[in-house]
This record gives structure tokens, sequence and C-alpha cells, in this order.
């Protein structure tokens, strides 16, 4: 049997609307949106707020630190850009913000719901950063 090819992974490629996103996390930074009307967070990046369809919007910038939501390892097909073992995730980061990522450092076996997870960046090259989440330990009285 011959080695599983291996193919860097690709590096984001930003829509209008999501560059603030990319941006943020080319420098470690977790960037969504705030509605200027009603004050809700969002996220993926969208022109208009989903609540009350306002498209007046700030960028607020999240702790990193949420919550696992749902999991998988995907088997079939594997992609090359991909370790073997990679596990996809849901992550709550706040009300209204869920996005997916991956999850490091923890088997596939001992991932839980709710699960308190942070995130950390990898370097893809050339300046350009992606972000990924790891289990954290909660803080007491947190
Ligand atoms: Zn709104």
């Amino acid at each position: 049997m011959s080695d599983p090819i291996s193919l860097p992974r690709p590096a984001p490629f930003p829509a209008r609307v999501s560059a603030f996103f990319w941006e943020g996390v080319d420098t470690d930074e977790l960037r969504v949106q705030r509605c200027s009307d009603c004050g809700e967070l969002r996220f993926p990046p969208r022109p208009m707020c989903p609540d009350c369809h306002a498209v007046a919007w700030n960028t607020e910038t999240l702790s990193g630190e949420g919550r696992v939501y749902s999991w998988i390892r995907p088997v079939h097909p594997r992609l090359p850009m991909f370790a073997e073992d990679t596990i996809v995730a849901l992550i709550d980061l706040a009300p209204g913000v869920r996005l997916v990522s991956n999850l490091c450092d923890v088997a596939l076996e001992d991932v839980e719901k709710d699960m308190p997870v942070e995130v950390f960046f990898i370097d893809l090259g050339e300046g350009r950063r992606l972000h990924q989440f790891r289990p954290r330990s909660e803080r007491s009285g947190g």
C-alpha cells in the first residue's frame, strides 16, 4: 500500500463581507459582527442582521473560549490536506455565534458535548493563520 498523499492546508479565500474575520484570524483574533441596531452578535459574516434586517454593523473580538456543540471525525473520503484523525467540531462561542473548526489535542472518544474549549492559531505560511480549538480547563468560580 502506498503512503497517503499530504498537501498543505488551503488558505482561506475571504469574501468582501468576511474579510474582517480573516484579517482578525491572521492576527490571532476571532472577530464577529454585532448589529448596530439590535446589538445581536452574528456569525458567519453576512451583510444583513438575521434578527432585525439592519445592514449596519460593528466588529467585536471574542475571547476564543467556547463549548463543543457537536463533532465528527470524517472518514471517507479523506482529504489529503487533513490528518487522518482530524476532528471537525461545531463550537459555540457566544449567543448566536457557532462556528466550524477543528478540535485538536484530544482523542475522539474523549470529546464531550459542552466540553470547554479555547481557540489557538496555526501558521499556514505567507502570513496566513487559521483558528483551531483545544480543550481548556474551567476556571474556578467562572
Ligand atoms: Zn439586528
